[in-house]
């Protein structure tokens, strides 16, 4: 176990803490009354004997009927956690920060001690630990520290209908210790009916069945097509609160990512402050991935009579997190996927239709606490014929580098014949070894190298893992564990606000001085920081998100900590920046574009026409060669953080992946071979 951190960022005031302070006894009783009036609480006997019986259970609730925070107190009261611990994992590290905090409350225990959770670069358990949420993702990287999972006596593989690439992998690995392992209880849970497939797959296990309870939801389709379903959101949860009853219950509004929610939760806040005080207030309440702890505890706080509250969800509101009281859901028909080509071997994130059974989960969010309405914006046609009827499994659209690497490093050689529940495509796996042979991760043979070996140890993608460990070559990983920190920290880094939009530019800017790439100003950004001795004015004065500071503090850490572990040291490259695009290039290579005479960019491997972000410090630039972190697609096909290199290095780094040819500068032909330019 060692991607840990302490549990300063997660047990503090946000929930645990304050639950002795606000609550007292009578709150106890309360959350122990709710407990038991949920739909699960009838079935606690019947379910702890299926477990008594069987080694595998499948369980099968509505949304919102306590599968994930009642199933592991019920175990750990039957006695479970005498020998292991009760692990329960979850597809989103909200919802397992989230339920946990809840769990916790509902035992009187501080959050860390008996009931824990863990996401990746955030641990917050300790050897106390009894019930642990976790993500599928970083169960999967226990199994390397411990591949029998001997110290969990149950394992509960929640929201398995959600068939995320990590619950997929597990799947096969519990099932595979169960075997061995005949004291190993497994629960599998799912939101949905098709249980079927879960049973079949684990061997003809029981299907336990929770019925929820469930109100009649009215459906309500548009007339026509939206144009501009963020707008239209909008305006229909302003109708709804301008015309409802006051109390009479509460808006969930599903959008993509957390631009979008900052944006509706920005022009709500704007258009409710014309309505007059006859109107109650309306509390804007977002929810995404990395919306900061302290704030996600919000979205579960009662309404006061005269409010109504308002929740901009992702897909997070769909099954994983319940939110009590709402009434109302909206539903622009869209969600953010991750989509992957294996012929090309690319990957990028895009705004895609949902599919029928993601429709109907979110209308069924309406009719929890009593009957409610569905404002689906979209028309009943596209409903009956545009929409798939199943979301198709993450690991039938996405790419297995990592995923490979993880199973090589169990030793799990013979993937073609791993016991996936859905087999992912022929072609991602082939796509998936050849990547990880170019990275020099395998050998020939498809082992596991030395390098590959430490890559391994890096709960990062493939490339990110190998630009740390080949920075030992270039004596620069001081700089590359900051780049690759940064590069997690999953928000933005800089600030922009409407009215300063000018300064907060040139701010940015300066990082940039001496035209150098995103990574090198990220590093900058990261170690002005540090001179400054983490200054939060610095910060300030900089347009930076002190947040993500923080976050990229702690990640660093982590890094640096597993550096040793790996046995690399850590050596700055003392100003020396181009040993640094060259580490970056010796991971990166496969993600190499050219400039087209339109100032588009071509990839150099599989052409396609891509475009460097409008946010990246090159976009104006438009080096000739570049490599890039990753690519989106919004209303282009866009790479974001890019660096420029010069086109020898690919032959430097890559001879088995790149030729002479590939890399010569057509669009230069004066200049001598082999040389590039500025
Ligand atoms: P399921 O897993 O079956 O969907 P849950 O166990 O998540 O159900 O939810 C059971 C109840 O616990 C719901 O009423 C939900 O609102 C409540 N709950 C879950 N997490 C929290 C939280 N963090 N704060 C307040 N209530 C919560
Ligand atoms: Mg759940």
């Amino acid at each position: 176990k060692h991607e840990v951190m302490n549990c300063t960022s997660c047990c503090g005031e946000a929930y645990g803490d304050s639950l002795e302070k606000s609550m007292g006894k009578s709150g106890f009783e309360k959350l122990q009354a709710d407990r038991r009036s949920l739909p699960v609480y009838s079935y606690r006997e019947e379910l702890l004997k299926a477990v008594e019986e069987h080694q595998v259970v499948i369980v099968v609730g509505e949304t919102g009927s306590g599968k994930t925070t009642q199933i592991p107190q019920y175990l750990h009261e039957a006695g479970y956690t005498r020998h292991g611990k009760i692990g329960c994992t979850q597809p989103r590290r909200v919802a397992a920060m989230s339920v946990s905090a809840r769990v916790s409350q509902e035992m009187g225990v501080k959050l860390g001690h008996e009931v824990g959770y863990s996401i990746r670069f955030e641990d917050c358990s300790s050897d106390k630990t009894v019930i642990k949420y976790m993500t599928d993702g970083m169960l999967l990287r226990e199994f390397l520290g411990e591949p029998d999972l001997s110290s969990y006596s149950v394992v509960m593989v929640d929201e398995a209908h959600e068939r995320t690439l990590s619950t997929d992998i597990l799947f096969g690995l519990v099932k595979d210790i169960a075997r061995s392992r005949p004291d190993l209880k497994l629960l599998i849970s799912s939101a949905t009916l098709d249980a079927k497939k879960f049973s079949d797959y684990f061997d003809c296990a029981p299907i336990f069945n929770i019925p929820g309870r469930r109100f009649p939801v009215e459906i309500n389709y548009t007339r026509a097509p939206e144009a501009d379903y963020l707008d239209a959101a909008i305006v229909t949860a302003l109708q709804i609160h301008v015309t409802r009853p006051l109390g009479d219950g509460d808006i969930l509004v599903f959008l993509t990512g957390q631009e979008e929610i900052e944006m509706a939760e920005e022009i709500l806040k704007r258009r409710t402050r014309g309505l007059g005080t006859k109107i109650g207030e309306l509390i804007i309440c977002p929810i995404y991935a990395n919306l900061p702890t302290e704030l996600q505890a919000k979205i579960f706080e009662p309404t006061p009579k005269s409010a109504r509250k308002v929740v901009l969800a992702t897909n997070i509101a769909e099954t994983s997190l319940t939110i009590d009281g709402i009434k109302y859901v909206i539903d622009p028909g869209f969600v953010k996927m991750k989509s992957y080509s294996p012929r090309t071997g690319m990957e990028s994130l895009l705004v895609t239709p949902i599919s029928k059974a993601s429709a109907n989960q979110r209308a069924g969010r309406a009719g929890r606490t009593g009957p409610g309405e569905c404002f689906r914006l979209y028309t009943s046609y596209n409903y009956q014929n545009d929409l798939e009827d199943n979301t198709v499994p993450e690991i039938q659209r996405t790419n297995l580098g990592n995923v490979v690497l993880n199973l090589k490093s169990l030793g799990i050689d013979d993937l073609v014949n791993f016991d996936f529940i859905d087999p992912p495509p022929e072609a991602s796996l082939l796509k998936a070894l050849e990547l990880l042979f170019a990275l020099s991760v395998l050998n020939k043979k498809g082992e596991l190298t030395k390098v590959g070996r430490k890559m391994a140890e890096f709960p990062l993608d493939p490339m990110l893992s190998k630009m740390i460990v080949a920075s030992e070559k270039y004596r620069c990983s001081d700089e590359m564990i900051s780049i690759a920190a940064m590069l997690s920290i999953g928000s933005s880094i800089f600030y922009r606000p409407k009215d300063k939009q000018v300064h907060a530019d040139n701010a940015r800017m300066n990082f940039y001085t001496g035209h150098v790439g995103d990574h090198i100003a990220l590093f900058r950004i990261y170690n002005s920081w540090k001179e400054t001795n983490f200054s939060t004015q610095w910060c300030y004065e900089n347009y930076i998100q002190v947040r993500s500071m923080k976050r990229a503090r702690d990640i660093r850490d982590q890094l640096e900590g597993l550096l040793e572990r790996v046995e690399i040291e850590v050596m700055s490259s003392s100003g020396d920046l181009e040993a640094i695009s060259k580490a970056i290039t010796s991971a990166y290579f496969p993600n190499c574009a050219r400039l087209q005479k339109n100032g588009s960019y071509t990839t150099l491997r599989h052409p396609q026409t891509v475009h460097i972000h409008p946010s990246s410090g090159l976009a104006q630039l438009l080096p000739r060669w570049i490599v890039y972190h990753e690519l989106v697609q919004t209303t282009k096909e866009y790479m974001r953080q890019v660096s420029e290199i010069k086109p020898e290095w690919l032959i430097d780094v890559a001879p088995h992946f790149y030729q002479l040819k590939d890399v010569e500068d057509t669009g230069s032909k004066k200049m001598p071979r082999g040389q590039g330019r500025r």
